[in-house]
């Protein structure tokens, strides 16, 4: 297996894959709009592109795998795809960000199909504020999704993004979630990208004390995760942990290690920067396996310094995040 490497010496071993841009919620820092032009349906990529697309990448070095959207539940066929894509030689973990509300149904046969772990969008406790927040009444959906990845052994991790100037989110509340069962809830700084650059983010120095004073003494973990740019702390009235992402304060461009693939097969080498490619048509053209990997690597040494500035014009529900 190859090492893919690029010009500034960092190793790219994670991908991204933002398999529709089709969403059930209408997050107010997301896609705030309650109608919505998406791509049509011909122009997503079908679950044999993307299996053609995984495999090059595994084969070049990629080893972990992130489903993400728009929301990919909706896709009818994501049983299958989680299925393909886990069933490549070579590939070590297939994992999902996903906002949760059809998860329950959904969660055994993602288990089965080699689905190894789901990370799900939550940012309040609150029905109201969750409403406000969603424009959808599915709190309840969320949770019973997170009670039942417990019950089949499902690794859940539970990602929380503060709304500057939403007075009653109670984000705080959200990290009971770690006091109660074994997962991690981490605290995501709102970024500038679409509808998100409309909110203030929360430092999240901010929440680590207001954490403090409600729970007590955090001790910080060492990350068991390559690549993440999570800090996990834990205190000993906690089952789970919490974690901090912090791309506002503290940036991690320095040792990022992913690339992004959107739904329609654009391919980023940067979450700021436009796309940087386009695997559709080079598919659409003919490409095999090789010629896709030749081609990955060639956009990959050209992977951006960092994204200290965005350019990108894209809202995240078509990135991905
Ligand atoms: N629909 C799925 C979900 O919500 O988990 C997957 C796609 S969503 C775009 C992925 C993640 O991006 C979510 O956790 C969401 O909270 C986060 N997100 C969206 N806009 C953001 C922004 N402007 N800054 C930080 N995170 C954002
Ligand atoms: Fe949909 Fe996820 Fe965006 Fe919310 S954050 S609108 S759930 S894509």
């Amino acid at each position: 297996m190859n090492e893919q490497t690029d010009r500034f010496g960092r190793h790219i071993d994670y991908m991204r894959i933002s398999v529709t841009d089709r969403c059930n919620l209408r997050c107010v820092y997301c896609m705030p709009k309650e109608q919505q032009q998406f791509l049509p349906k011909t122009m997503l990529l079908t679950t044999q592109q993307w299996e053609m697309i995984c495999k090059a990448a595994i084969e070049m070095g990629i080893y972990k795998i992130r489903i993400t959207g728009g929301e990919p539940l909706l896709r009818e066929d994501i049983v299958a795809l989680v299925e393909r894509i886990a069933n490549i030689k070579g590939i070590k973990r297939v994992v999902m960000t996903t906002n949760g509300v059809l998860l329950a149904q959904k969660a055994n046969r993602l288990q089965k199909a080699g689905l190894q772990g789901v990370n799900i969008s939550l940012d309040t406790l609150d029905r109201m504020q969750y409403k406000i927040l969603t424009k959808r009444d599915a709190l309840a959906d969320v949770q019973k999704s997170i009670a039942v990845c417990q019950e089949i052994g499902m690794p859940v991790k539970i990602n929380c993004v503060p709304v500057g100037g939403l007075e009653k989110q109670d984000y705080l509340q959200v990290a009971m979630l770690a006091k109660q069962y074994p997962v991690a809830v981490r605290f995501i700084e709102m970024m500038p990208i679409g509808a998100g650059a409309k909110y203030q983010p929360i430092q999240n120095e901010i929440i680590q004390k207001q954490l403090t004073e409600i729970y007590g003494l955090w001790t910080q973990m060492h990350t068991e995760e390559i690549g993440s740019p999570a800090v996990y702390w834990e205190n000993e009235n906690f089952l789970g942990k919490i974690g901090f992402i912090s791309p506002r304060s503290h940036s991690f461009c320095h040792a990022c290690n992913r690339i992004r693939i959107t739904a329609e097969g654009k391919l980023k080498l940067c979450l700021h920067h436009p796309a940087d490619g386009d695997l559709k048509i080079l598919l659409e053209n003919g490409a095999d396996t090789t010629q896709i990997k030749q081609y990955f690597a060639q956009k990959i040494w050209q992977k951006p310094k960092d994204g200290h500035t965005t350019d990108e014009k894209r809202p995240m529900w078509r990135i991905g995040g």
